[in-house]
């Protein structure tokens, strides 16, 4: 007996089909007329999309048949009817899918993309496992503040005033490397993105891991290990999947170490040289990451940005302190940036420095300071996009397709 849902019927005078997929995968149920009772037939010959059913019968190998086997039924049981189901084979609206997320996860592109995210997900912890990196759970509710203040979700908390969605776990993350040596988080962050672009949502998932004693160098070098090491494991176990997304591979195997280095500096030089209107001092744009991806075939390290460009935290460069040493990784194919990480100031003095040049309450970061006042240590680290790195595996043009339940500005809906 299989328990299913159907996905097509199709049926002529003496013999029905319907394919039913049952999550892990599809098969074609076949009915002869002649062969079962009246009633079986005229069930079989009801059965609507998504109707869930119990089918009973024999399995053959069959080389025509989705799958290779086919069912032939004796029996049929209807367990949930399914009328008018809103999504049917004929192209849909956007707006229209989504306001029917619940319903279009059950399509054949939705689950192969849910599968890939789901390789992502345990090919990122597989590779720190197998690293020996502790995972380390940081609060979602904080006091602190990570990235910028203009993006922060915040709520009543009880007498303490304020709290904020975490939009990072880093911060944290840097006390429990200096606990664990080499550590990680893996969760969902928040962000108050009031951009409607193609690559944010108010909630994504990001994996950060934090190294003592790494050097912005050593970061970048487990950054090319670690994306080429995701991209290796979907193409090894889904390839059936990217198949379904008609994704050409060619691109993704070419994912492999070392990844092409170019300093902020040059970048911009470059991208003038090409006609951007790019100034050196501000953060590079989606257009300008999409042409400087272009023309490598693997993701690039795009390194030290000025400081004004980046997060108080990141250590200033002595070599030439405008900059800091950082870097984030473009992705090919248009994708852009999917990593953000840099070396972490470890100077207590210039640490508080930029924390009062960035107007923040001290107050909040005393904990944080605590971590240069009590055996600073040289660390980095870098927060990877999982939905950006899923949308650029799976080749879909937005990214709110690479979660189940996408969170966007103007979406809360189901
Ligand atoms: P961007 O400039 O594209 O907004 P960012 O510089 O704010 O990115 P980081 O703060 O460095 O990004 O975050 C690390 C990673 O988290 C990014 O490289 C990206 O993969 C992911 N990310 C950041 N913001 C979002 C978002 N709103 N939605 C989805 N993923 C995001
Ligand atoms: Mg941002």
């Amino acid at each position: 007996m299989v328990r299913a849902w159907v996905t097509t019927t199709r049926s002529g005078g003496k013999i029905g089909f319907a394919v039913v997929r049952d999550g892990t995968g599809y098969l074609q149920a076949v009915v002869a007329k002649q062969e079962v009772p009246e009633a079986v037939w005229e069930r079989f010959r009801s059965l609507t999309q998504e109707t869930s059913v119990a089918l009973t019968g024999v399995v053959r190998i069959d080389a025509r048949a989705p799958g290779g086997v086919e069912l032939s039924a004796t029996d049929v049981t209807i367990l949930g009817e399914s009328k008018d189901f809103p999504i049917t084979p004929k192209e849909h609206g956007t707006t229209f899918l989504f306001e029917h997320r619940h319903l279009w996860l059950r399509s054949r592109r939705q689950v192969a993309i849910m599968r890939v995210r789901h390789e992502v997900v345990q090919a990122i912890r597989d590779f720190f496992y197998e690293r020996d990196f502790v995972l380390v759970d940081t609060p979602l509710l904080t006091g602190s503040i990570g990235e910028s203040a203009g993006t922060l979700f915040e709520t009543d908390y009880f007498d303490l005033g304020k709290a904020y969605l975490a939009q990072t776990g880093q911060l944290y993350l840097e006390a429990a490397a200096a606990a664990l040596g080499r550590v990680y988080c893996f969760g969902p962050t928040f962000r108050a993105e009031k951009s409607k672009t193609r690559r944010h949502l108010t909630e994504f998932w990001m994996v950060e891991p934090e190294v003592a004693w790494y050097t912005s160098e050593d970061n970048m070098r487990l950054q090319e290990a670690f994306v080429s090491y995701i991209v290796e494991r979907c193409l090894e176990r889904r390839k059936s999947d990217l198949e379904v997304l008609e994704r050409d591979v060619t691109p993704l195997e070419r994912v492999t170490p070392p990844f092409h280095r170019l300093s902020y500096t040059d970048a911009v030089t470059k991208l003038q040289s090409q006609g951007s209107d790019v100034q050196w001092g501000s953060d590079l744009g989606a257009d300008d990451e999409t042409r400087l991806a272009q023309e490598f075939d693997r993701p690039i390290f795009v390194y030290n940005y000025p400081r004004e460009a980046k997060a108080f935290y990141m250590k200033e460069n002595p070599d030439d302190p405008r900059t800091v040493l950082c870097n984030d990784c473009l992705a090919p194919e248009g994708y852009g940036e999917i990593i953000g990480g840099s070396q972490r100031e470890d100077d207590h003095d210039r640490l508080l420095a930029r924390i009062r040049e960035e107007g923040f309450p001290e107050e909040t970061y005393r904990w944080y300071l605590d971590l240069r006042r009590y055996g600073t240590f040289v660390h980095s680290g870098f927060g990877l996009g999982v939905e950006r790195t899923v949308a650029w595996i799976c080749g879909i043009p937005h990214i709110r397709e690479a979660i189940a339940f996408p969170r966007q500005m103007h979406r809360l809906y189901p």
